[in-house]
């Protein structure tokens, strides 16, 4: 088994991917020892990777078993891993480890959840220091590390130190995805349940299309004025909608490169 071929998560999996972790971790902490910065990020950008795979095959698994908010949880972490990596790797390396499929299915899987409302905490910082050589950042008494950037196999980020909480708000488009304010029971995931009774594995290709579709406004009836617009506008109906004789709604299609059953999901509303 090698390590970039993996499509599932069970007990010889985890076993194997163990060991060579550790195997990978051993190998840095030697490449350090002996002052050999490219093993060293080498063992880095392996390790990082072989997470990111792992994570990704759980998030699509929980898709899978209706546990979205878990799911959505590892998609963010995903996308943090993603990025590390990015920074720090050739695109040799993003193609064959995956991390270029992985960042792109992520983006299209967050693309189809309701989710829509976050919660964003304000924080004030005291002051921050570089991880990898402790110094106190001032605007204009930096290290020589860079934020984001490899030095040995480790990543340089800014430690925050003298938290205190501000506010919190509402946002459609949060910094950290996490803090979803709304109860999964109370949304609609057909779209996702429909893209996951088709796709197996969570490494084949499929891909997604936005368009708008054209409903008689007779099939809205049941929304009231003051409610959000079935247009996805944001705006309420009465300012929105209203009125018209047909509204147009945002339409997903997916695109998958084998023949599928020809079962498409009913329209529900409300969402
Ligand atoms: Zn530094
Ligand atoms: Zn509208």
């Amino acid at each position: 088994m090698k390590e970039f071929e993996l499509v599932s998560w069970g007990e010889k999996e985890q076993e194997y991917i163990k060991k060579y972790l550790s195997e990978l971790a051993e190998q840095k902490n030697n490449a350090v020892l002996n002052r050999d910065e490219d093993t060293a990020d080498a063992c880095w950008r392996a390790m990082e990777a072989i997470e990111l795979n792992v994570t990704y095959i759980k998030a699509f698994q929980n898709i899978k078993d209706q546990k979205f908010r878990e799911a959505w949880c590892e998609l963010e972490q995903c996308e943090i891993i993603a990025s590390f990596i990015s920074n720090n790797s050739s695109e040799d390396f993003l193609l064959h480890s995956r991390v270029s499929f992985i960042s792109e299915v992520v983006k299209k899987l967050q693309s189809i959840y309701p989710y829509c409302v976050f919660a964003s905490p304000e924080f004030t910082v005291g002051y921050q220091t570089c991880s990898i050589c402790g110094h106190k950042i001032r605007p204009r008494n930096r290290c020589s590390h860079v934020k984001g950037k490899l030095y040995y196999g480790e990543l340089c980020v800014y430690h925050q130190h003298d938290i205190s909480f501000k506010s919190i708000s509402l946002v459609s488009n949060p910094v950290q995805k996490y803090s979803v304010v709304h109860k999964d029971e109370t949304l609609d995931f057909s779209v996702l349940n429909y893209l996951m009774s088709i796709v197996d594995s969570p490494f084949e290709l499929w891909d997604i299309e936005w368009t708008t579709k054209v409903y008689p406004a007779a099939q809205f009836s049941s929304c009231a004025p003051d409610q959000k617009c079935p247009c996805h506008s944001g705006s309420s109906f009465s300012d929105c909608c209203l009125g018209k004789d047909e509204i147009a709604i945002p339409h997903v299609e997916f695109v998958f490169n084998r023949p599928v059953p020809n079962e498409i999901p009913d329209n529900i509303f409300p969402y």
